[in-house]
């Protein structure tokens, strides 16, 4: 599963890393993917993750890598 990437320590899949940035369990979610920013909070790396949290809705989220900063394109 080369799509899975460790974000603070834990291997996620694209589903759970959209789960991570939603808070709740997502529809579909695309490859992850290296996001062309830093965090805000740590100055770490940030993945992000195209995911469908509704089949009405394509939402692009944002995780650290190493802490708990999140975001969306909402
Ligand atoms: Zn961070």
């Amino acid at each position: 599963m080369a799509d899975n990437r460790v974000v603070q320590g834990r291997m996620v899949t694209p589903g759970k890393l959209a789960e991570l940035v939603e808070g709740d369990p997502v529809m579909d979610a695309e490859a992850i993917a290296d996001a062309e920013r830093d965090c805000p909070e740590c100055g770490g790396d940030v993945l992000s993750v195209g995911y469908m949290p509704s089949v009405t809705e394509f939402v692009t989220g944002f995780k650290c890598q190493q802490c708990d900063w999140k975001a969306t394109d909402r």
